[in-house]
């Protein structure tokens, strides 16, 4: 049995200091009880918590752990700058050479500029993206997730303004029709369409994009001159060694990017076509430790294995024989998983589970287990797993999958979850 006693008292300790004692999306809040909310240590593809309760992670920080968390040669650059200098007056080559590295390696890029956090990246896209138009409205998914900002949230408004999205106008992912809607909508007013390279909302079945409604999107800006901006903040990297969206035939003029492109050191980017560079130079755009650099050299070193590795095939491959071992223990265990998405960023839910108990009592029976899983989010896979520890997380969810079957008709749903549940099913009707 696992020990909590630990990461118990730190939450007690934190709730005095903390507002809830944790806020934001690493917050343990919508997970089940016996998530640990804080840890010692992180390792390779392990995570440890407070308690030294050792987990094999499928959430890799929610997306920037791409190489394993510690990777050498990365942590290694990073050091070696580190010892240089980091936050400086002013910054040093390593972001001339990582944003060499980037143009170089995603196709539509002629230029790149460097922020700390996803949000950063997305909010200077679509400042971008007015300054280039001299026009206001952005097309933005329903229920798309592109940062913390007010423009960009959707599901609470406390603290919020309307004014704050007045110029946002949503359309639902992948349908055409409704896209064009919007911008009939935002008529001569368009300065952008953001979307992100496939659907990856939480509580919800994943679904890549469809190649016409990417088409029709690249074709509406074409004709209005506003700018095509993909979010590939949590898929980057994941999913391609270029921008996410060129797999399926379509090229942006502004992409944003975070979360895995240092494996985990503190940066986010804006990259862009030639015809946006100089609009992208007019806003305003700094911060404190924007120009830090040692997350730079992580970034080269990140892009460097990028090029240099079969970290993608690799972690497909992975992604690919954790999907078909679960789906067959599932049914051998008489439960059906719709397991959606890319392999490499999975999505995993019950069938039959409206309320998401099954699900969210299966993830703590392969906690118990030493495999953390999410319930309600996609998960993330890094390039540190290997078959060995695949074979381990089958292992564990096997037993974890017989625990369920046995307590199936006891399990009850997790009240706190349930209103935000209906929410995101109202919202997509
Ligand atoms: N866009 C997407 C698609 C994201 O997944 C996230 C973070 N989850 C963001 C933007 C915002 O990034 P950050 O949390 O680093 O501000």
């Amino acid at each position: 049995v696992r020990s909590l006693s630990q990461g118990t008292a730190l939450m007690e300790r934190a709730r005095a200091v903390i507002p809830n004692g944790m806020y934001g999306h690493e917050s343990v809040g919508l997970l089940p009880e016996g998530y640990p909310q804080f840890f010692a240590k992180a390792r390779g593809a392990r995570l440890w918590d407070a308690d030294g309760n050792e987990y094999i992670d499928y959430m890799c920080a929610f997306g920037p752990n791409l190489f394993g968390y510690g990777q050498p040669e990365i942590e290694a650059a990073a050091d070696a700058q580190r010892a240089l200098g980091d936050t400086m007056t002013g910054p040093a080559e390593a972001m001339i050479a990582f944003a060499e590295a980037m143009v170089a390696q995603v196709s539509h890029a002629d230029w790149a500029m460097f922020c700390k956090n996803g949000t950063d990246a997305t909010s200077m896209a679509i400042a971008t993206a007015r300054a280039h138009t001299g026009r206001g409205k952005i097309l933005v998914g329903r229920g798309a997730y592109h940062g913390a900002s007010g423009w960009a949230t959707q599901r609470s408004s406390r603290g919020l303004m309307p004014e704050d999205k007045a110029h946002v106008i949503h359309f639902r992912y992948n349908d055409a029709e409704s896209l064009a809607d919007a911008a009939r909508q935002a008529g001569d007013d368009l300065a952008g369409i953001l979307v992100t390279p496939f659907r990856h909302e939480i509580f919800q079945d994943q679904f890549l994009p469809d190649p016409e409604f990417l088409q029709l999107a690249r074709q509406i800006c074409d004709r209005t001159e506003a700018l095509l901006i993909v979010d590939d903040v949590r898929a980057g990297f994941r999913l391609d060694r270029d921008c996410s969206i060129e797999q399926f035939g379509v090229s942006p003029d502004l992409s944003c990017w975070g979360k895995a492109i240092a494996n985990g050191q503190p940066i986010s980017a804006l990259l862009g076509v030639e015809k946006a560079r100089q609009a992208a130079g007019s806003i305003v755009a700094t911060g404190s430790f924007w120009f830090s650099a040692v997350p730079m050299a992580a970034g080269v070193a990140t892009m460097r294995k990028i090029r240099e590795t079969d970290y993608l095939e690799h972690t497909i491959a992975m992604g690919q024989a954790l999907r078909d071992g679960l789906q067959q223990q599932a049914a051998a265990h008489g439960f059906t998983l719709r397991q959606t998405g890319p392999a490499q960023m999975p999505q995993i839910l019950f069938e039959e589970d409206p309320d998401f108990r099954l699900g969210y009592a299966w993830v703590v029976e392969a906690l118990d287990r030493g495999v953390y899983l999410s319930p309600y989010h996609n998960m993330f896979l890094c390039a540190a797993l290997t078959e060995a520890d695949i074979r381990l997380t089958l292992d564990r969810t096997d037993d974890a999958f017989a625990a369920l079957k046995a307590k199936r008709d006891t399990v009850r749903p997790l009240e706190k979850i349930q209103p935000l549940v209906a929410a995101i099913r109202a919202a997509n009707r």
